[in-house]
């Protein structure tokens, strides 16, 4: 008999309820005791979704972050959050969020964040050094333990494995994270026998890293780590996902655990030779339902390869999300505005637990007992393989058109710097912001109700453009010289665009954890991408027109829209990305041709695209290049392109960014105190940067000592005449009041420096 499991649900809840509650507690409107007891009837619920599934999960609930969770569980917390005022709650969140005082007057940056593997979702960096001691504190994975149990329900916990741990922890002294392996072992072992004190059979272990390349002491790591284990009286689930295992194969299948948990969809090749491989005594997980996309699992496809298997593997047989279901939304119940055809093609968390259970009884019970449901899958996987919204010859005819020139700038940077330099005269540290100013209350009921229909066409225009008039207004009055427009009429910087583009369809309620309380909307990429009419060129002009200074137009770039939407299954990313980057190349043009001097192409998400394994970076940075090429640089010398990126680590694909060829690029610096900036200084980066002075994820209002350090750092990298003055990353997160204060700052320490006789100089 097959038995069927979760990995993990998404925890933030299909109407954002942990957000709301997140958000409550942190303004002071809501008590701890309310906090918790909602994270608890949240959990509830979400244990009741999943009560068809033989084990359930527990712990892969976080209030913030199920790194961040591991941190605390294993007792690491940073040193500058350690003996302070409060709550051990708040303790978690400064170390999330930052402390701007806590009693004694300092502050604390907070935990550096950074994405989790290829996905969307960021967590909090662990933070070790030679010194650091874990101390077992299992407190709330207990508690947890405990309230599941009280439902009856048949528990399996789920933690972060220590070598993946310890991986994605950032050492402070330069010492080696192995180090620590000893004393971490103990930890978990620790745990585990606490764990098979109460009553439970397995725990899962997340060993995403084994997906990736790893040298021979983080294999032999693993080796030492689960033989140590073996002695506990628990059963190890060792769990893989986002990808093939390679040459981590045959370690993972004889590590001494009960049961190894493949990702099946990315690692689809892979599972007959695990299965070959995996001695006998113990559980194969399948992964075999996409934790990751929204698309149908074509359930009959599946049961041809799976049955054999399910034959010979018996008992040993498990079935599962190929990953956690964090990383798609709740349930598509809310979803009633989704076009009927396009609604029978997809599965959300829910729907993807109810294919396993008909998995599962189509291989226990026999195919007849699911053939309906069988039936009703065949005809929705159907529908799509044949819908006419899916493709159309006019953009194959235009990817088929693309050479080699559209990609290419006319002349080098060094003309086009000219020529911009004498139309935009703009002073050394020219100042600018990333893009979006506040998005306040009266900005998200305007749109609320233009979408509802409760403002007609006219009445949104007036009002969005009386909030431009506001930000441009502030803009001048702060002294900026590069001013934006603010992008009051886009909820996200990817689902606006792909509501203005064929192709893609987005949701009413299909939220996904970006995070802590951030959560995001991923539009669905289901057919061939075009732009039938301008996205952004009104507003921009009207912008333009209330100033003599430069605005910005702002666009967000192909790569990015592709890597923040969920896309489709049945073509390469490559060729879609080509697909949207026409689109956006189309807007580029439609503002240059409406007088528009620069122009910012957002890749925030340029390098989280790129794939676990090295040996796949090339290919992936010359299509992801190449779009942007595509989408930027069919424009005129004296027009400037701006590119910006958050959360990048530069310096292994340094020549890639310097391949988009980007006059001006700003990126994110302030958390890492200009340490990516080495980066371009090795590597000469030839064009003009921007490295964000100011952490905009954070309340902490900077200082101009602060700002000044940070531009002084970046002085010593990059020369001062390619220099830009800018906070981190876009501002609409954050409040006008917080806004202008840090703006002013940024400003005024601009101009101190400008005045500089050393920087004059150089
Ligand atoms: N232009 C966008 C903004 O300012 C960029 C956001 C981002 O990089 N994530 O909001
Ligand atoms: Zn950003």
């Amino acid at each position: 008999m097959a038995l069927t499991h979760n990995l993990g649900f998404p925890r933030i809840g299909a109407k954002r309820e942990l957000k709301f509650a997140l958000e409550d507690y942190w303004k002071g409107q809501i008590e701890e005791a309310e906090l918790k007891s909602t994270a608890k009837a949240i959990r509830k619920h979400h244990w009741g979704l999943q009560v068809q599934s033989d084990w359930v999960p527990v712990g892969d609930f976080s209030l913030y972050d199920q790194v961040l969770d591991t941190s605390f569980l294993l007792g690491n917390i940073p040193k500058r959050f350690q003996g302070n005022s409060g709550s051990d709650l708040d303790t978690y969140f400064r170390v999330a969020r930052g402390a701007s005082s806590h009693g004694d007057g300092k502050c604390s940056h907070a935990g550096e964040m950074t994405k989790w593997f290829d996905t969307n979702y960021h967590y909090i960096v662990p933070e070790v050094s030679s010194n650091t001691a874990f101390k077992l504190n299992p407190t709330q994975l207990l508690d947890q333990l405990a309230e599941a149990q009280a439902l009856n329900l048949n528990c399996k916990p789920v933690i972060i494995g220590p070598l993946t741990y310890l991986w994605l922890s950032k050492v402070s002294d330069n010492s080696d994270r192995l180090a620590l392996l000893t004393e971490i072992i103990s930890v978990y072992q620790q745990l585990l026998d606490l764990l098979a004190t109460r009553k439970i059979e397995w725990i899962q272990l997340d060993e995403p890293i084994l997906v990736t390349e790893l040298d021979s002491g983080w294999r032999a790591a693993f080796e030492s780590a689960y033989h140590t284990f073996s002695h506990a009286n628990i059963k190890i689930l060792l769990t893989t996902y986002f990808g093939a295992l390679q040459d981590n194969l045959q370690l993972a299948c004889k590590l001494p655990v009960a049961g190894l948990h493949l990702d099946a969809i990315g690692a689809k090749n892979e599972v007959e030779s695990v299965a070959d491989w995996l001695p006998s005594n113990k559980i194969l997980s399948l992964g075999v339902v996409n934790g990751r996309n929204i698309w149908k699992t074509d359930l009959n496809a599946t049961l041809s390869w799976l049955q054999p298997l399910a034959e010979r593997l018996g008992d040993r047989l498990w079935l599962a999300p190929s990953c956690s279901l964090m990383h798609v939304p709740v349930s598509l119940q809310a979803e009633s505005q989704l076009d009927t055809e396009l609604k029978s093609w997809l599965a959300f968390a829910q729907e993807k637990l109810e294919e396993l259970d008909i998995l599962k009884k189509a291989l226990n019970l026999g195919i007849p007992a699911v053939q309906n449901e069988l039936n009703a899958n065949r005809r929705a996987i159907l529908s799509r393989q044949q819908s006419a919204s899916v493709v159309n010859p006019v953009v194959s005819k235009r990817i088929a058109a693309i050479n080699r020139h559209l990609g290419n700038r006319r002349n080098s940077f060094a003309e086009r710097s000219a020529k911009q330099k004498d139309i935009l005269g703009l002073p050394v540290f020219p100042t600018t912001t990333i893009g979006s100013f506040p998005q306040t209350a009266d900005i998200r009921l305007t749109r609320r109700q233009f979408k509802k229909g409760e403002i007609g066409a006219e009445e949104y225009r007036k009002r969005m453009q009386e909030e431009i008039r506001n930000v441009i207004r502030q803009q001048e009055s702060l002294g900026l010289d590069v001013l934006v427009h603010g992008e009051p009429e886009r909820n996200d910087m990817v689902e606006y665009f792909a509501e203005h583009l064929a192709g893609f369809t987005t949701t009413q309620a299909g939220w996904v954890q970006s995070y802590g309380s951030r959560c995001v909307k991923p539009p669905i990429l289901y057919g061939d991408v075009y732009r039938d009419r301008p996205i952004t060129v009104d507003w921009i002009v009207y912008a333009q027109s209330l100033t003599s200074k430069p605005v910005k137009g702002m666009l967000t770039g192909p790569v990015t829209i592709l890597n923040w939407s969920f896309v489709r299954d049945d073509q390469p990313p490559e060729q879609t990305c080509k697909q949207i980057a026409l689109a956006v190349h189309d807007e580029v043009q439609a503002l240059e041709q409406a007088g528009i001097k620069i122009i910012q192409i957002d890749e925030a998400a340029l390098r989280e695209g790129l794939p676990l394994r090295k040996a796949e970076w090339r290919s992936y940075l010359d299509w992801a290049v190449e779009a942007f090429r595509i989408s930027a640089n069919g424009v005129q010398d004296s027009t400037q392109i701006h590119t910006h990126m958050c959360y990048s680590e530069f310096n292994d694909i340094i020549d890639a960014i310097a391949a988009l060829d980007a006059d001006v690029i700003t990126i994110e610096t302030a958390r890492s105190a200009m340490e990516l900036l080495k980066a371009f200084e090795q590597f000469e980066y030839p064009n003009e940067i921007g490295p964000g002075v100011y952490d905009i994820h954070s309340p902490n209002l900077p200082t101009e000592a602060q700002i000044s350090e940070l531009i002084e750092i970046a002085a010593k990298h990059i020369p001062t005449n390619r220099l830009w003055i800018n906070p981190d990353c876009g501002l609409k997160t954050r409040k006008w009041n917080e806004v202008v204060p840090a703006l002013r700052t940024m400003v005024e320490a601009a101009k101190k420096l400008r005045e500089t006789k050393e920087f004059q100089e150089s």
